[in-house]
């Protein structure tokens, strides 16, 4: 075999037919690597012969004995038996629907065999039931050792998985090593084939673990490595931008706040790339209210000043709506800024296509629908786009493509990633991040308590809304379930609204969106002032009249999630509060997680706390990410890895020998996706 060998189809190999080639696809074993990559869990001992006066029941165990007696019944039902001995003992082995001259072929009378399977105990009689092997004396070395277990499907016995399986590993090629010797060393890793043999051969006691960090490290890079190769492909040359950033100084100096060093150091990285001619893709990653919109904005500046159109995009029509308030705020007369959404009226909207066209138009803001119609501009020279989180690495590429080739594009988030994840979630991007917050801001005051005291809570809230201000009530399940014990946005509504008549509304996934736009203007121009709520409000809205939060079942929400709620209130000037409501009897570690948001109001800070508690499993933003897809990293016990694999992808990554990765990037699936074709 050699390594061109290894993406071949496994149908190619000596008995596997259809039937086989099925059941393997179920565990994705397609390609001959993917069974070098189905590395063994764990192993059976079947290393020790053990005389019949001392089977243990329920254990795995290879047996030496004599066939005594074969039993076929020949009665519906009833199995066909043999009766073995030796010395101490004897026992019966037990078939069911096999044929009597096959097993008569399997056990020659009087003859002595190797029998290894799982002992049972049944009419006061040791038996084994379709045992795994059955083997003469002479092939006994086959049988009686340890023997690596893998996860199989049904279909597929581990007698059946190790005919194929130990031919390719035993044959498994020394590869010409994509890292070299000093590295490998120095990092505690393994050279690549031995790493593999290591895993798999059961007898080799070598340190396993530096070969799993190998292969684990090597998963971990060909991700990087392939959203990299994404993130080329997007920096296409474009024609740089002539511009003067002094120009927005004086916007700078207008703005009611001065900026954060953060924020300075942004735009700072953001001028470079737009000055360079290469095509910009960035994402900011801020806390919620760190500022990032200013920033956005600032950039957009610049960029019309050299004669560019722009455009700027937001998850929700509320959203799209603030910023366009905003950017009239600060632009005042100097860009022609237009709004654009699903809701514009014809005529309006042909006007606005038009102008668009025209290049009349500096700034366009809108909902992300504004990239799905077929809008033309002038020159696009710069594209925002707000809160993204929702979007994966395909759908961003997209974007980026719409965009045309003179386009930069700059991405938004507020969910905080843990470190150990930035580059598999961000790698095909660069990475600006705003890590401190405005400095008048006051840290929202979280407190918790008990469910069952919810009766205090109702003075207080009338007197927030005497006083003019705003409280959201969070629910985690719209409706009431039979199943779940959680308390529900419909039945909580009711029970506000008796309380406070006319002054709550009701918001929630099911509505749709018009239904949700009209409810949160009405919260947005005070005709209510209670807005009763599932999670949907998490998404970056300005309401600055709000500064009571309260959260049901909170222990149902992750940490992650629970600030991006929480941030939801105290952006204005009062005091933000948000009050976490709990059933009694919680357990210790949710005790542990109220204390870390209690304590801190740093978002990067609480999700790698909440990843160390939870698992990455409930990490915002999680489902699309792809993390999933990792087979054998885990952000949790391979941080090093993660963090090694970055600064390797990184060093590497602006002149990538692609010959040399390739077949890294073939054994983890990702060559489709940079289109290598050869290697
Ligand atoms: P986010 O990063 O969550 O999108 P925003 O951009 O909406 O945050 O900003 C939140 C609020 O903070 C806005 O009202 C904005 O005007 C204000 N803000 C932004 N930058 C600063 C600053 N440097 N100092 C004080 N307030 C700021
Ligand atoms: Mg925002």
């Amino acid at each position: 075999m050699n390594k061109d060998n290894f993406f071949d189809s496994i149908s190619t190999l000596k008995g596997v037919g259809p039937q086989l080639s099925k059941y393997l696809k179920k565990r994705k074993i397609e390609k001959i690597k993917d069974i070098i990559l189905n590395l063994p869990y764990s192993e059976t001992d079947r290393s020790k012969i053990v005389k019949l006066n001392e089977l243990e029941v329920g254990t795995i165990c290879s047996i030496k004995v004599k066939v005594k007696k074969l039993n076929f019944p020949r009665i519906r039902n009833l199995p066909n038996k043999i009766i073995c001995e030796d010395e101490t003992g004897n026992i019966d082995i037990v078939y069911f629907n096999s044929r009597e001259g096959y097993l008569r072929k399997l056990f020659p009378l009087n003859e002595w065999v190797i029998i290894s399977g799982k002992i049972n105990f049944f009419n006061k009689r040791y038996q084994i039931t379709n045992p795994d092997y059955v083997t003469s004396i002479e092939n006994q070395d086959y049988v009686v050792k340890n023997i690596p277990k893998y996860n199989l499907t049904k279909g597929i016995n581990e007698k059946k998985y190790r005919s194929i399986s130990e031919k390719i590993i035993s044959n498994i090629p020394e590869i010409n090593d994509w890292l070299d010797d000093q590295f490998i060393k120095k990092n505690r890793l393994h050279n690549w084939s031995k790493a593999i043999k290591n895993l798999h051969l059961i007898e080799k006691k070598d340190n396993k673990s530096n070969s799993y960090r190998r292969i684990v490290f090597d998963e971990i890079c060909a991700n990087f490595l392939s959203l990299s190769e994404n993130r080329k492909r997007i920096r296409k040359r474009k024609k740089a931008k002539v511009f003067n950033n002094q120009k927005v100084e004086f916007l700078i100096k207008k703005l009611p706040f001065r900026l954060t060093n953060s924020q300075k150091a942004v735009l700072g990285e953001i001028d470079q790339d737009l000055l360079s001619n290469k095509r910009m893709f960035r994402i900011i990653q801020g806390d919620v209210g760190s500022g990032k919109t200013i920033v956005s904005l600032l950039s957009i500046y610049n960029v019309t000043q050299s004669g560019y159109q722009t455009a700027l995009m937001s998850p929700t029509e509320i959203l799209a709506k603030q910023h366009f308030e905003l950017s009239e705020k600060i632009f005042g007369n100097l860009l022609e800024i237009r709004f654009l959404t699903g809701k514009t009226e014809y005529k309006e909207r042909k006007k606005i296509l038009k102008e668009l066209k025209e290049g009349k138009i500096d700034l366009i803001i809108g909902t992300h629908s504004l990239f799905q119609k077929k809008i033309e501009f002038n020159n696009l020279g710069l594209t925002v786009i707000d809160e993204q989180h929702k979007f994966g690495v395909k759908q961003r590429s997209d974007l980026a493509k719409k965009g045309g080739n003179n386009c930069d594009v700059l991405l938004m988030s507020a969910t905080p990633i843990p470190r150990t994840m930035m580059m598999s979630l961000y790698g095909d991007m660069d990475i600006s991040k705003i890590n401190e917050k405005p400095a008048e801001r006051k840290p929202i005051q979280t407190l918790s308590k008990p469910e069952k005291k919810i009766n205090e809570l109702w003075p207080s809230i009338k007197k927030q809304i005497e006083s003019g201000n705003q409280v959201f009530w969070v629910c985690p399940l719209i409706e009431e379930s039979s199943f779940l014990d959680y308390s529900s946005a419909k039945k909580k509504y009711e029970i506000i609204n008796k309380k406070f008549p006319n002054k709550v509304g009701l918001i929630h996934g099911a509505l749709d969106k018009e239904e949700k736009e009209i409810i949160l203007n009405k919260f947005l121009k005070k005709e209510i002032y209670i807005l009763v709520s599932t999670t949907v409000i998490e998404v970056g809205i300005d309401f600055p009249n709000a500064n009571l939060i309260i959260i049901e079942n909170a222990n149902k929400f992750g940490l992650a999630q629970l600030h991006q709620l929480r941030g939801r209130v105290g952006r204005g000037e009062k005091q933000g509060v948000c009050i976490l409501l709990f059933k009694e009897g919680l357990s210790k570690n949710a005790i542990k997680r109220i204390k870390i948001l209690k304590n801190s109001d740093d978002g990067f800070f609480i999700a790698e706390e909440d990843l160390k508690l939870r698992g990455f499993g409930d990490l915002i933003g999680y489902q699309q990410s792809g993390i999933k897809n990792f087979r054998f990293a885990d952000p949790l016990h391979h941080e090093d890895l993660f963090q090694l694999a970055e600064k390797y992808v990184l060093e590497i990554r602006d002149n990538i020998n692609e010959k040399k990765y390739s077949f890294l990037l073939k054994l983890f699936d990702k060559a489709e996706i940079i289109n290598v074709e050869e290697f």
